[in-house]
């Protein structure tokens, strides 16, 4: 049977670990906190007591955590995966990392043997736990190849964007551009709030304007009715994607003024609300002038 190491086990680790217990792999899984894993353990997988001891004889390593920090810790820690991971295993990153971090954790894993490919991916929970993601690739054609049918049950469309990094590249300024439209969306339905508008016709007429990407359809009548419940992406993590989304561009780029605008709105949403839902983002661009400076 092929066996398949699964690390992190948030929003969207979960479902996809669970996808290659559909599949019929066998899983070895981790998470920091054990109690995310007890419905995993209960359909067949094996609760590894590190990353390290996840990896053991596995032939595919895939992780899904929060950021480069968590990233590193495991693949790289002192209990990382990359410790005990046979040589030629297929490591595939699906977590949005920085792009520098990519480029340096390939490199550390190579010369561990390992055969690296980025596949962050977009989707929400519901897609990664159906197996619905698209999966942006980095990494040389005959990798891929190899991978394949380690992505299969994760989703069917692949958008390769060439080398090792540059899954991530496009991932980050996917998520840059989403993070300028929520913010932009906060602020349209602020001051229409404010102005006193029909906000039923608003938002209808948002729905089928010009304006109307599926990131601010998505958000915008969640936004008008206050409604936060089943958080899918937090404030936090686009603030992290938004902010290494803008150090490649400086490495790039003369100036990103919009990308450092929406990095500051997502630093006020991220102190505000770190774990809740990225929209919430409106509460606080809609505080009146007179509730602030009091
Ligand atoms: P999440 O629910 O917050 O889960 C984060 C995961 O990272 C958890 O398993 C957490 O462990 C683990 N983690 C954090 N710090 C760690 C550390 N230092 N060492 C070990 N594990 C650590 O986040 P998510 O929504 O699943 O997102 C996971 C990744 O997918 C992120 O890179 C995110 O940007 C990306 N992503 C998310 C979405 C989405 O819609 N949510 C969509 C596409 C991509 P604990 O459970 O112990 O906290």
């Amino acid at each position: 049977m092929t066996h398949v190491a699964f690390i992190g086990l948030g929003r969207m680790g979960h479902g996809m670990a669970g996808r290659y217990l559909d599949a019929g792999f066998s899983v070895a899984a981790w998470n920091r906190s054990r109690a995310k894993a007890d419905d995993l353990i209960a359909r067949g997988a094996r609760f590894a007591a590190s990353p390290a001891d996840a990896a053991r004889g596995a032939d595919a390593i895939v992780t899904m955590v929060a950021d480069d920090e968590a990233s590193r810790d495991v693949w790289l820690g002192a209990d990382g995966a990359a410790t005990t991971a046979k040589a030629g295993a297929l490591a595939i990153e699906c977590s949005t990392v920085s792009y520098q971090h990519a480029l340096d954790l390939a490199s550390d894993l190579r010369d561990r043997g390992l055969v690296y490919i980025d596949s962050p991916v977009t989707g929400l929970p519901d897609a990664a736990a159906s197996g619905k993601l698209t999966l942006l690739v980095g990494a040389a054609p005959a990798d891929l190849d190899r991978a394949r049918p380690f992505l299969a049950p994760l989703g069917s469309t692949i958008r390769h964007f060439g080398g090792v990094g540059s899954g991530t590249v496009y991932k980050l300024i996917n998520n840059l551009m989403g993070a300028v439209q929520i913010a932009g969306l906060a602020e349209g339905l602020a001051i229409a709030e404010q102005a006193g508008l029909d906000m039923p016709l608003v938002l209808e007429s948002i729905e089928h304007g010009v304006a109307a990407s599926p990131q601010v359809v998505r958000h915008a009548r969640r936004m008008v009715a206050r409604d936060f419940s089943g958080a899918t992406f937090t404030a936090a993590l686009r603030q992290k994607d938004a902010a290494y989304a803008v150090r490649l561009a400086e490495s790039l780029l003369p100036d990103v003024p919009i990308g450092r605008a929406a990095v500051r709105a997502y630093d006020k949403a991220k102190a505000y609300a770190p774990d809740d839902d990225e929209g919430r983002m409106i509460e606080i661009v809609s505080q009146r002038k007179d509730d602030i400076s009091k």
